[in-house]
């Protein structure tokens, strides 16, 4: 399988705006290489509109951003090509067969040798037995799974899900990730958005976004050692107390006069 092997994200004041609400307040990330970027944080916290900016799929407000150093707003089809989004809204056919949407999708990524990619997309996430099946048949598991398939089957070097493993039981959550591993170790760079705190271990680096700002970009272990805590769910929990402190200080800065000018 070919990679290449200067897979990179990158961001610089990332800015985005639903009129009053801030969905990302100037995010700056710099990802080199191959490896698992966990985005989590909160309902709200902007990590699907940070994907659809990357993606170029939503327009930012201001700030910029890039894929394999190709601006975001100027990514083409042959650019597009290199890149899998499995959105966290199901994006399969019901009246299709798993194998059908899985071929549906690697018409539209020209993929070549079809046959035997979609055979290795439905190998990869397990599939291979309810390749006939209609999705209306599936399990809610095996439709997540016929989307990553559906994501996958274009070889995709960078790779953005967006709630991959929501609703799966905890022995499938653990095979998506070993799954997310194997593509990693291929040469991928990932993004996976998460709300299961506790998913973040299976991360290179975790990116956890509230309300629009990044308030860690680490290794998992470091975010452990920095907090002196046993697991990430305490860390995270750390992490929203700090700023809830920052911002009650801020707020008691601003005095009275702050808070009342409505
Ligand atoms: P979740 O974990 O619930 O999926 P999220 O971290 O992915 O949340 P986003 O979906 O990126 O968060 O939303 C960030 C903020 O932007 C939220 O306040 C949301 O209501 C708002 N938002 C997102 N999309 C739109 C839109 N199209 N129009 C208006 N507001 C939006």
């Amino acid at each position: 399988m070919s990679r290449a092997t200067d897979v990179s994200i990158s961001t610089s004041g990332l800015r985005k705006e639903f009129g009053k609400i801030t969905a990302l307040d100037g995010i700056d990330v710099d990802i080199q290489g191959s490896q698992i970027v966990g985005l989590v944080g909160p309902n709200g916290a902007g990590k699907t509109t940070m994907i659809r900016c990357l993606l170029g799929l939503t327009g930012a407000s201001s700030g910029d951003s890039e894929i394999n150093g190709t601006p975001s707003g100027d990514l083409d089809r042959t650019d597009r090509a290199d890149l899998g989004y499995m959105p966290q809204e199901e994006a399969v056919y019901r009246n299709l067969t798993v194998r059908e949407n899985v071929e549906f999708f690697a018409n539209l990524y020209r993929v070549p040798e079809r046959e035997s990619a979609v055979d290795q997309a439905l190998a990869f996430v397990g599939l291979r037995d309810r390749e006939h099946s209609r999705i209306g048949e599936l399990s809610g598991g095996m439709v997540r799974r016929t989307s990553l398939a559906c994501t996958l089957v274009g070889d995709p070097d960078v790779v953005f899900l967006d709630e991959p493993t929501v609703g799966l039981d905890p022995k499938l959550r653990s095979e998506m990730w070993d799954r997310f591993r194997d593509r990693r170790d291929d040469g991928s760079l990932l993004v996976v958005s998460t709300h299961y705190l506790g998913e973040a271990h299976n991360c290179d680096r975790v990116l956890f976004l509230r309300d629009g700002d990044v308030l860690a970009f680490e290794n998992p272990d470091t975010l452990l050692e920095r907090d002196d805590v046993e697991d990430l769910e305490d860390a995270f929990l750390q992490l929203l107390e700090e700023d809830d402190a920052a911002q009650a200080a801020d707020a008691a800065a601003a005095g009275p006069a702050g808070g009342s000018d409505a």
